[in-house]
């Protein structure tokens, strides 16, 4: 099928063929149609399907006509991360280099001036983070109820990250009678039930099995003692053709120091995480875009979505905690018909979160083992017992299969140091560069706002559908999600990106930051 048989304009065609594109991928050839039919959509994609121009390229047709008001935008997209925001932009700058739409990008971390200068021109597109939205709309900066055309784009991502709330409060702000493109990379019971409230007789478009990986993804498994895991990637970097790659690691914390080893060892590395400002992140992003950085250490959330063409490896230094993180994580290579790799290092304590993945996949991930390293066995206490599955060999090598050869050792100490007492504050209190007041992104688990509720102007969109869920603002995402609880390293979420202490909000008294034997 060609881009000329979708009904997109020729403007647009022409922005298409100028970028290089010949043929529509697959959720492009099933949902620009229906978008340009003025349908909703309920999208099952992953990042790296060609997901985002299958929304941008029929919305610069619908928007073509008509003329924003200040301070009302005529579309919204939401996205979870400022990078995927502001990877959105990009593309509505691509294609839409033909037409005179108006756009602004409304993030945490930059300046709220010059977003209420844009708004006050008028959009078109406004493309935003919810967190920063809400912060301008209850500034009075912008009001949402002529938004014609709104997208969720990786809604399962919001869900991980406790933004649902304020997505479920901005979409009460719009009118309902608007379009709405629905989109996540897996679709869970919890968000068919959010689709299900927030679309009308949608189309669904699925373009992979959920949670699956990418065919094209090498994927192998590690099993080696925590303290041997910097060593073991180490080798591994040296022992693969890497042109680029990134190094997911579940606390951010570990991310600067395990940046700092590579470093200290020689190679090429770069961090990436949630604490550092916009213009840090942005300006390490490029680099890394560039190929002046080839290893990324990266949190979840900073590289989540990231659309880096041809990159060739992703490790994952921690197996991660949400089995469909790890779907997302490796799918960051093997895009666009390039073979990537994936390697990922377990310690012998991370077998039940291994078999969660393995689960949801529907696979087993081959093991592999380090040349010159010695593999060891998941540790039967953690989740199922995995005796003798060290098997496999990788290029170099070495004996497999060893199971409880080497008995699982704690991490060691200073891996896991206790932060001292400025460095938890640091962490949970606002950050300098978020004033006047902190960015709502960035603290999720917030008491519950005092808002009228909105709903009844959506309630004959849903009549014939099942009753709501309560409503569950202000509540964490692990309080919704019970089956988490059990996950293992469940402290360790404390030091994700953008989570806060429950309980205690902002403030941490004195005496808990304190260190203990
Ligand atoms: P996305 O899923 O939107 O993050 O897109 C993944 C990558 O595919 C991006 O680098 C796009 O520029 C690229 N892409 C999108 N549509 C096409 C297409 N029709 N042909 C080739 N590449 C595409």
């Amino acid at each position: 099928m060609s881009f000329e048989s979708l009904g997109l304009s020729a403007p647009v065609l022409q922005a298409v063929s100028e970028k290089g594109y010949t043929q529509p991928t697959p959720i492009q050839e099933k949902a620009i149609p229906i978008v340009l039919m003025g349908r909703d959509i309920l999208g099952c994609a992953q990042t790296g399907t060609g997901k985002t121009a299958s929304f941008v390229l029929p919305m610069i047709d619908i928007l073509a006509e008509g003329r924003a008001k200040s301070r009302m935008p005529r579309s919204l997209i939401l996205e979870p991360t400022r990078e995927l925001a502001a990877q959105v932009a990009e593309n509505f700058e691509i294609y839409g280099k033909n037409h005179k739409l108006n756009m602004a990008l409304l993030i945490g971390g930059v300046s709220f001036e010059d977003q209420e200068r844009a708004l006050e021109r008028g959009v078109d597109v406004l493309i935003a983070t919810p967190g920063r939205l809400l912060d301008h709309f209850e500034r009075g900066k912008v009001l949402l109820n002529d938004v014609k055309v709104l997208v969720i784009d990786e809604a399962d991502r919001m869900l991980d990250m406790g933004f649902i709330p304020d997505v479920e409060r901005i979409v009460g702000l719009l009118s309902p009678m608007r379009q709405t493109l629905f989109f996540s990379a897996t679709m869970p019971p919890e968000i068919k039930r959010l689709a299900d409230r927030f679309l009308s007789n949608p189309k669904e478009v699925t373009v992979s099995a959920p949670a699956s990986t990418g065919k094209n993804i090498v994927q192998g498994l590690v099993v080696v003692p925590e303290e041997d895991k910097r060593e073991a990637l180490r080798r591994l970097i040296k022992d693969q053709d890497i042109k680029n790659a990134i190094v997911f690691c579940n606390r951010k914390r570990d991310v600067a120091i395990l940046q700092g080893s590579l470093k200290k060892h020689g190679f090429n590395a770069g961090a990436l995480h949630g604490d550092m400002s916009q213009p840090a992140r942005m300006e390490t992003l490029e680099k890394f875009k560039q190929g002046e950085i080839q290893i990324l250490v990266a949190s979840d959330v900073a590289a989540r979505g990231l659309d880096i063409v041809a990159m060739s490896h992703v490790f994952n230094f921690d197996v991660p905690f949400s089995p469909e993180d790890y779907v997302h994580r490796i799918g960051r290579t093997g895009r666009a018909g390039n073979t990537g790799h994936s390697f990922t290092l377990a310690s012998p304590a991370e077998g039940s979160l291994v078999e969660a993945i393995e689960k949801l996949i529907g696979a087993e991930i081959p093991r592999v083992e380090v040349p010159g390293m010695e593999a060891v066995a998941f540790d039967p206490s953690e989740g199922r017992g995995r005796r003798g599955r060290g098997r496999g060999r990788a290029p170099g090598g070495g004996r497999s299969g060893r199971s409880g050869e080497r008995a699982p050792r704690a991490p060691r100490v200073e891996r896991e140091p206790k932060p001292a007492e400025a460095e938890v504050q640091a962490e949970r209190a606002p950050r300098p560069e978020r004033t006047p007041r902190p960015e709502r992104s960035e603290r999720p688990h917030r008491e519950p706002r005092q808002e009228p509720r909105q709903e009844a102007r959506h309630e004959p969109r849903h009549e014939a559908r099942e009753p709501r869920e309560p409503r569950s603002e202000g509540r964490a995402p692990r309080e919704r999600r019970p089956e988490r609880r059990d996950r293992p390293h469940r402290n360790d979420r404390h030091d994700r990106d953008e989570a806060v202490p429950m309980g205690l909000g902002d403030h941490v008294p004195a005496f808990l930051a304190r260190p203990t034997r």
